[in-house]
């Protein structure tokens, strides 16, 4: 088999039993990488060089007999991530030069296992976009069909996990960027509990909605890579102190006596593939066949979620976004004669137009006059869809969906409409507005071979349900095998 399409499980058993070498490994899936990224594009920094000294670091750990689940496994990171001494971009011109003097909270934990960094993955610019088209940098390509897109914002992640360039990637989720770009690429993806991971050295998108989890091809892969990243951080005051269960334990709890809700209404909606509701529902019907028992349910309140989160979100963003003024680092119009003109000229040079529509957008909602009618409002919206959630979760323990209305669109698909790109969030972004976890899990192929996502959603802190119903359908289906041909 080849070594860069090892799952962390079994790369782990591989490691363990000396039968292959981290920097074996590494060599594998950097040279994955030079073969298939030409193609995909992923990646904005490879850092080839660090990852085989942290392979040999991982070799001479465990030649010492010290292995963490982690140690030696090849991991890539989404480019919103702080790497200390490495380039860190968001996808931004803004950022374009910016490095950072200190490493997320996340990062630590991973180099503390010994685990392998490859670099930094493309995205859509500051992670606001459902398509990498919206990076500064370049369009990523989806491994299963290079004329389409990957999914966003995190679309480097998920390509690079399907198209064997990394083992699993971390992603970012503020209103889907994990679960969405993942399901378009037919791997697995986990948006935990809002606080479940620290945010330290995430860059802000949207404050109360940014979470961080994993992306990876198969549901354990997940659930060791949470495992390592989750709990308490006293530098992230949103961080919840909560103890981190023992997700690989709970794997194998299956799904026999759970109640899994259906939104009736989610398979009604006009806009729905008929492929991808044919998917979803069949999967639901496999899980029902694992013993799990399907209740209807009603989350009335979703259906404004896309309005709420496109007030709410671009509000977060602009306030956050207000830190990049030429002054104390990224991109300064080294031209402009007086401040006024060098934060206005720094701003129109550094921000593509996605941002500065958010940014605009965010402004408008929450100036004075203003604020009442959208930014409040929104908020209200979001209570309601909260209490649509945990009235759901009086009734069910889980939650069925699909996570995008549609397989990967062709890229350019959304040309100049970008309320088409914001209405293709509608499963997901409610998750977020109420900080449940989210999975998304491959369920299908669409007629023309794309891959196809279900979406679960538990209550907070309930990871370890969602990972076990997950890795309950993964192991009676077969979806999890395909790969992407990609013959180099
Ligand atoms: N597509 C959504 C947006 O554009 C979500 C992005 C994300 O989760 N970072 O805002």
């Amino acid at each position: 088999m080849d070594l860069y399409a090892l799952t962390i499980a079994q790369a782990h058993d591989l490691l363990k039993r000396r039968d292959i070498s981290a920097l074996e490994l590494t060599r594998a899936v950097l040279e994955r990488i030079d073969a298939v990224e030409p193609r995909i594009r992923a990646f904005l920094t490879v850092t080839a060089d660090q990852a085989l000294a942290d392979a040999r670091n991982a070799d001479a750990a465990m030649a010492r007999g010290h292995m963490a689940p982690l140690t030696g496994i090849p991991i890539a990171l989404k480019d919103v991530i702080c790497t200390q001494g490495v380039r860190t971009t968001c996808g931004s011109r803004i950022l374009e030069n910016f490095i950072p003097p200190y490493d997320a909270f996340v990062v630590r934990r991973l180099k503390s296992q010994k685990a392998v960094l490859l670099g930094k993955l493309n995205m859509d610019e500051f992670a606001m976009g459902s398509t990498t088209e919206h990076s500064a940098f370049h369009t990523t390509r989806n491994p299963w069909n290079t004329d389409h897109i990957p999914g966003g914002s995190s679309g480097g992640s998920a390509a690079a996990a399907a198209a064997g360039m990394c083992l699993a990637a971390l992603g970012s989720d503020t209103g889907g960027s994990i679960r969405q770009p993942a399901s378009h690429c037919g791997v697995v993806g986990l948006k935990p509990t809002y606080g479940r991971v620290s945010r330290f050295g995430l860059v802000a998108f949207a404050s109360s909605l940014d979470q961080i989890g994993p992306l990876a091809r198969s549901v354990a892969d997940c659930a060791w890579v949470l495992q390592a990243i989750a709990g308490h951080d006293g530098a992230d005051a949103t961080c919840a102190p909560d103890a981190v269960p023992d997700y690989g334990a709970a794997l194998s709890q299956g799904v026999r006596g759970l109640r899994i809700g259906v939104p009736k209404a989610y398979f009604a909606n006009q806009g729905l593939d008929a492929d991808v509701c044919a998917a979803v529902l069949k999967a639901i019907d496999t899980l029902e066949g694992l013993g799990a028992r399907i209740v209807e349910i009603d989350l009335p309140h979703t259906r404004y979620g896309v309005a709420a989160y496109y007030v709410i979100a671009p509000s977060e963003a602009c306030s956050n976004l207000a830190r990049y003024d030429g002054v104390r680092y990224g991109l300064r119009d080294e031209a402009a004669g007086e401040l006024l003109e060098m934060y206005r000229n720094t701003r129109r040079q550094g921000f593509g137009p996605e941002v500065q529509r958010r940014i605009l957008l965010g402004t408008y909602a929450l100036s004075a006059g203003y604020y009442d009618a959208y930014y409040r409002k929104a908020s209200q919206v979001r209570t309601l869809i909260m209490r649509d959630f945990s009235n759901a979760f009086a009734r069910c323990d889980l939650i069925a969906s699909p996570v995008t209305p549609a397989p990967a669109p062709r890229i350019g698909a959304h040309g100049d409409d970008p309320l088409a790109m914001y209405l293709s969030d509608i499963y997901t972004l409610s998750a977020n507005l109420a900080g449940i976890p989210g999975i998304a899990v491959p369920c299908g192929l669409s007629q023309a071979g794309l891959p196809i996502g279900m979406q679960l959603l538990s209550g907070h802190f309930q990871e370890a349900r969602l990972l076990a119903a997950a890795h309950a359908f993964e192991q009676a289906t077969e979806f999890h095998k395909k790969k992407p041909e990609l013959a180099p």
